[in-house]
Formats: structure tokens, C-alpha cells, sequence
């Protein structure tokens, strides 16, 4: 049985990054840059002033207070229409440039207006309350490179830099099937001996979580033909994914219809718990994952496997979660001798993290996913006591 680290590397030694297309850039969020971005511009275009007030010259309130004549008003979206010559000053407001001659603004709340002349009561120092040209960016300066993710404050550097459109890696399209004759599907009252069909909907979310693009497969019975039949639906994505049927039951058909189909199986079995079972091959090229059936079981194995696979074709330059060290909260047991991928709550402590687990660990009990905050990475047969240290997923942002 393979390790984690060695179905990981197995997989990712065998996704390519897809190529790239010019989008919007409201549409490039959440998505890997693929260019590098260099400042074009210099930000600000010009000094301006960063409060209301009064534009003057330093060297005039060295000994305030001082009494300066107003010779103008400069606003946001104007140009100043003359410049500030000594004993003078020019109304300013938050924004507008900083007119030629002066070089420091007076806060409004530092002044009085007497007769057509401020009162200042306080002395500046040159360069006080001003924003210089290009003290965000000077033109040259490189600001994005390819692989970066692209979130909200990147969004808005781009419009700053004046750019509409942004290259981007394309998203995968990850096509994505249950299999089971036991499966009702969502809107169908499950039959006697029916389950919900869960696993195409957590798997759903865990794609666009991951950046990709979903597309439903439905539900296959458990029969050659018909797995067969939905896998070439998914003809023209760029990843399948699968989930049940990887065992050892009879009814376990997914890896023989996935060599029926013409893909090549480059694993099977992976030593951890939940998990094990799980087959990741290449069909044309192109990744194919049989995930387990237990919706716990598919969701971490897909977090393990799928999300980094997913994250290094979308072009993202970072493809793992971070981890964090937490103390055992209470003793955490992990039996038999797979490494444990463990459900934990995550809590705050003095200094760090505490983590406890979140109740019982069966690869079916889904509301012990719903609250759990991250998983322990726990090796075979160790108990952890309480105040060890445990390696910890985080699986929300805190
Ligand atoms: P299998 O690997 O096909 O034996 O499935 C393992 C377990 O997962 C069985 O209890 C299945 O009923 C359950 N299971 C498989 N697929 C789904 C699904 N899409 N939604 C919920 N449970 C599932
Ligand atoms: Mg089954």
C-alpha cells in the first residue's frame, strides 16, 4: 500500500497545468494569474493632498501661528489653477493635487478662517499630510507574478493599473460521478432500501472550492455499461471523478470500467484512514480519480489528492494547505496502523491552537465533517495524549 506522500507525488507527476485565456478581470476571481503584471503607471499620477485643508508652503508656518492669504480652491478632479507663492495658501480637499509652489497641507482642523485669510495654529513640516507621485507604485515596478491568486485587493490593483482584462489560467473542468444502485438522487423520495445520493454534491462544492469547473454526471448503477456509458459523457472534461465502487465487492466495477474505457490505473490503495481505497489513472491523457463511497472518506481523500491535482492544473503557484501545530485538547487515538486523518475542532489556547477530535470517526458520520475545522494527521496505532503536539490541516480560515 502506498503512502500518502507517494500517491501524492504519483498523481501530481502526471497533471500539467492547462492553458491560459484573457478574461475580465471580475472574472478572474479566485483564479491563478499566468502573466507577470508590472506597474505601468505611476500611482498616484501626481502629490496630492491626504486631508482637507489648506496647501502651503512649510517654510510659512515655521512659526504659527501664522496668518496666510486663501488664493484658490482645489478639489478633487480639478487641476490647481495657479501655484502657492510665499504668505500663501490654497484651499485643498482630499485627493486633488497638490498645486505647484506648495509643499505641505495644513489639516482643516488645525486652521481658522478669518477675513479671507487661515489662521494656522500648529506648524508643518514639508512634505506633511501629502501623498508623493508614484508612492503606491513607480512605473517598472513588478507587482504580480504568474501563479499568484487573484482576490479582491489584486482585482483592484489591476482596474488601478488601468487593466480591463487579465491572462488566467483556464479553471478545470471536472466532470463528476456517483455510482451505486442504492443512490436516489436529490428531488426523489429515496426508496426502501435507497440513500440520498450525497457525494455528487459535497464533491460538487469541494471542485469550485478548488477552483475548478463541475459537471454532473448523475448516477451510475452498478453495472459495466452503465458507468461506462456516464464516464464518456464526461468525453470533454478535463478531469473525472468518480466515487464508490473502488473496493472489493463484487459490485465494485468502477476500476474495471475505467480499463474498459481505455485508462491507464496508476494506483490503488492508500495507507490511511478514513480513505484507503481510492484509484487515480489517466484516460487519454487526462487524470481520472475513483474516489471511496462513505461521503467522509470521499471528501478527505478528495482534500488530500483531488484539490492539489485541480490546484497545480489551474496554475496556482501554491497548491497545499498550510498546516499548524496544535496540543492535544484531549487524548486523540488513532488504532490500527494507517495514518490517521483525523477530524478535529480547532480552538484558541495562551499562545496557540488546541485541537480535540469531533466525535466519532466513521467514514459515514458527516455531521462530524460539518464540524470539523480542520484534520490531525495522526500516525498508525499512536494515542496522542493530552498537551502533545498534533500536525493540523486547517480546513476553514479562521
Ligand atoms: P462502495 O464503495 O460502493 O461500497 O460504497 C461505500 C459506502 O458509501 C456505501 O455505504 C455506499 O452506500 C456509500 N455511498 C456510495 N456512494 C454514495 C453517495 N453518492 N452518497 C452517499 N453515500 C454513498
Ligand atoms: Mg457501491
Amino acid at each position: 500500500m502506498l503512502t500518502v506522500e507517494e500517491a501524492l507525488q504519483e498523481i501530481l507527476s502526471r497533471v500539467r497545468t492547462l492553458p491560459t485565456e484573457r478574461v475580465a478581470i471580475l472574472s478572474a476571481l479566485g483564479r491563478a494569474l499566468a502573466e507577470p503584471v508590472v506597474a505601468t503607471r505611476e500611482i498616484p499620477p501626481w502629490p496630492n493632498s491626504s486631508m482637507d485643508g489648506y496647501a502651503v508652503r512649510a517654510t510659512d508656518t515655521a512659526k504659527a501661528p501664522a496668518s496666510l492669504a486663501v488664493v484658490g480652491v482645489v478639489t478633487a478632479g480639478a487641476m490647481p489653477a495657479r501655484t502657492v507663492g510665499a504668505g500663501e495658501a490654497m484651499r485643498i480637499f482630499t485627493g486633488a493635487p497638490l498645486p505647484d509652489g506648495a509643499d505641505a497641507v495644513i489639516p482643516q482642523e488645525d486652521t481658522e478662517l478669518v477675513d479671507g485669510h487661515v489662521v494656522l495654529r500648529k506648524s508643518v513640516g514639508r512634505g506633511a499630510y501629502v501623498r508623493p507621485r508614484g508612492e503606491d507604485l513607480h512605473v517598472g515596478t513588478p507587482v504580480l507574478e504568474p501563479g499568484a491568486t487573484l482576490g479582491a485587493a489584486e482585482i483592484g490593483l489591476l482596474a488601478t493599473l488601468g487593466l480591463s482584462q487579465v491572462l488566467v489560467y483556464r479553471r478545470p473542468r471536472v466532470a463528476v460521478l456517483s455510482t451505486g444502485n442504492e443512490l436516489a438522487e436529490l428531488g426523489q423520495e429515496p426508496g426502501p432500501a435507497q440513500i440520498p445520493n450525497t457525494n455528487t454534491y459535497s464533491l460538487f462544492a469541494q471542485v469550485l472550492e478548488a477552483g475548478g469547473e463541475p459537471i454532473n454526471l448523475g448516477i451510475a448503477a452498478d453495472r459495466m455499461d452503465s458507468i461506462e456509458e456516464r464516464l464518456r459523457w464526461g468525453g470533454n472534461a478535463d478531469v473525472l471523478l468518480s466515487s464508490a465502487g473502488v473496493s472489493v465487492g463484487e459490485l465494485d466495477l468502477v476500476k474495471a470500467a475505467l480499463t474498459g474505457a481505455g485508462a491507464e490505473l496508476h494506483l490503488w490503495q492508500v495507507s490511511m484512514r478514513p480513505g484507503k481505497p481510492i484509484t487515480f489513472g489517466t484516460l487519454r491523457g487526462r487524470p481520472v480519480f475513483g474516489l471511496p463511497g462513505n461521503p467522509v472518506s470521499a471528501m478527505v481523500t478528495f482534500e488530500l489528492f483531488v484539490r492539489p491535482a485541480l490546484r497545480r492544473m489551474a496554475g496556482f503557484r501554491g497548491i497545499h494547505r498550510g498546516r499548524l501545530v496544535a496540543q492535544a485538547l484531549a487524548p486523540i487515538d488513532n488504532p490500527g496502523f494507517r495514518r490517521g486523518y483525523l477530524r478535529v475542532t480547532l480552538e484558541r489556547t495562551g499562545a496557540g491552537w488546541g485541537a480535540r477530535l469531533t466525535g466519532d470517526q466513521g467514514s459515514a458520520i458527516l455531521t462530524s465533517m460539518v464540524r470539523a475545522d480542520g484534520l490531525a494527521v495522526i500516525a498508525g496505532d499512536t494515542v496522542v495524549p493530552v498537551g502533545a503536539p498534533v500536525e493540523v490541516i486547517p480546513l476553514r480560515v479562521f
